[in-house]
């Protein structure tokens, strides 16, 4: 049997995976829910996110499992006629040039109009094309590289919001190869960022020469907690809520005692730890200090989104887009918005605008101490100077996430080699903490965790 403790996306895929290789499991889960970072509520009508409110549809996990789990007539592709991505420019949302692919211009003649950039900035990101590339392979911070590549102005209005906005990071210290590896790639094939992925582009027209683009993101009609339902309610093995784990010995024989809350114990030769990397490191402790070290190591900052109903006439100045990142040189409270109703058109009634606000994380942590009413009057003063909102909410639902976005400082991945040969036998790790964040990338290492286990 294997203990699968902690009952977020990637213990419950690991839960599925080991089911589907005819594995016994106990799912153990310390709260009172699954699905950690994926929660939805509904809420007169409107499908409102906690966490996580879609996945990337390039990285093709997330799907394959929703479709094993019946799920597949029920992907939903986000509303891409309305793709464009703001950037808060001098206080004004400034629509992304079309043809950035993320960082990269891909067509001149719109970056070349656009204001987020001075012509001595637009002038320092061309010269991408003859800077030779970088030839050791060693990690790097994400402000180096885009710094390197495109210069500091680059990196200050859109390397640090778009590459690091999504990983709540700071650009400082975030490793390129742990979260952005691609673009190294593109860098030592191409010689050049630019010109890499106009190659790209030009690649993926001819394999698509009707020119239409699948969707960027993909989620559920009643959002991502569709999949967690489906998940629960498909796993036939024993699973247990309020459970937490609380120790963990060897035996002589080779297998591990789990203590668990409840005051029980239970004996297993193989676990998978899925929890916080904290977590992870304090229950390994006794069995690998050495691991357990390792795994303090990998810091974690705490976020949380703010998601506002409201009548669509209410917003004055509406952003016809997905939302927008704000640099942390505008010196906001917040660090970015969605707008939730144009990304997936059915998570507001019609007539209605569902907007979810990010704050947190490593600029300003400090958010996350503040009552919900002081958050709330934050978010309604950022809201009325960016979209022109001077109506009241018709509700609002605060979550804040403790601990719970993994950073990736330059060299993690090293890190996380060192670490997996190091541990004992029988135990593993797999998680958000590791080796991908989002929740594609979170079921892919299930899979894999669960494929290295011994068979039954
Ligand atoms: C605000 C926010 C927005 C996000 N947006 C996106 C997005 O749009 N798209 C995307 O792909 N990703 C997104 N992410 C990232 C993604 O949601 C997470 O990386 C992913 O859900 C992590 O899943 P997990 O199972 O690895 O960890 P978790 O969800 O943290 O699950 C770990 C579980 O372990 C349990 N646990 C802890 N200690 C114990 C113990 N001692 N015993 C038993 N159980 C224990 C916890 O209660 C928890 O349920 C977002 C994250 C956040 C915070």
């Amino acid at each position: 049997m294997i203990a699968i403790i902690g009952g977020g996306i990637s213990g419950l895929s690991a839960a599925w995976f080991a089911q589907k290789r005819g594995l016994e499991y106990v799912l153990l889960e310390a709260s009172e829910r699954w699905g950690g970072k994926l929660q939805t509520e509904k809420i007169d009508g409107f499908v409102v996110e906690g966490g996580a409110d879609s996945f990337l549809a390039t990285k093709p996990w997330a799907a394959q499992l929703a479709r094993e789990l019946g799920l597949g007539e029920r992907l939903l592709g986000t509303n891409d006629k309305l793709r464009t991505i703001y950037v808060l420019h001098n206080g004004q949302p400034v629509a992304l040039p079309e043809g950035m692919q993320l960082i990269v211009p891909t067509k001149l003649w719109p970056f070349l109009k656009s204001p987020l950039l001075s012509l001595s900035g637009k002038l320092r990101m061309g010269l991408d094309w003859l800077i030779p590339p970088r030839t050791d392979s060693t990690d790097e911070t994400i402000g180096s590289f885009v710094r390197r590549r495109f210069g500091q102005e680059a990196l200050e209005r859109l390397g640090e919001p778009l590459l690091s906005g999504i990983y709540s990071g700071e650009s400082e210290r975030q490793s390129l190869l742990a979260t952005f590896p691609r673009y190294r790639e593109l860098e030592t094939e191409f010689g050049s960022l630019i010109r890499g992925t106009l190659a790209q582009k030009a690649k993926q027209a001819q394999a698509n020469p009707n020119g239409k683009r699948p969707a960027m993101f993909q989620s559920f009609p009643s959002g991502t907690q569709e999949l967690v339902d489906a998940l629960v309610g498909q796993l036939t093995g024993e699973k247990r809520l309020n459970t937490s784990v609380m120790s963990l010995i060897s035996l002589p024989s080779g297998s591990y005692q789990l203590a668990l809350s409840d005051g029980t114990l239970l004996t297993t030769p193989q676990i998978i730890i899925t929890t916080p990397a904290s977590v992870a490191a304090k229950l390994i402790q006794p069995l690998a200090p050495r691991v357990a070290e390792q795994l303090e190591l990998i810091r974690a900052v705490s976020t949380g989104t703010l998601s506002l109903g409201f009548r669509s006439a209410d917003i004055q100045r509406p952003l016809n887009g997905f939302g927008m990142v704000i640099p942390l040189r505008e010196k906001r409270p917040i660090n970015a918005l969605t707008i939730s109703s144009i990304k997936f058109p059915s998570r507001a009634p019609d007539g209605h605008a569902l907007v979810r606000v990010f704050f947190g994380g490593s600029r300003t942590p400090e958010t996350l101490e503040k009552t919900d009413a002081e958050i709330l009057a934050m978010a309604k003063e950022q809201l009325l100077d960016i979209l022109g909102i001077t109506a009241e909410p018709l509700f609002h639902r605060i979550f804040r996430w403790h601990n719970a976005n993994p950073q990736y400082d330059a060299g993690h991945l090293d890190r996380i080699d060192v670490l997996e040969k190091s541990l004992p036998p029988g135990l593993h790790l797999t998680g958000c903490a590791y080796r991908g964040v989002g929740i594609p990338d979170c079921i892919h290492q299930a899979e894999e965790t669960v494929e290295r286990l011994s068979p039954p």
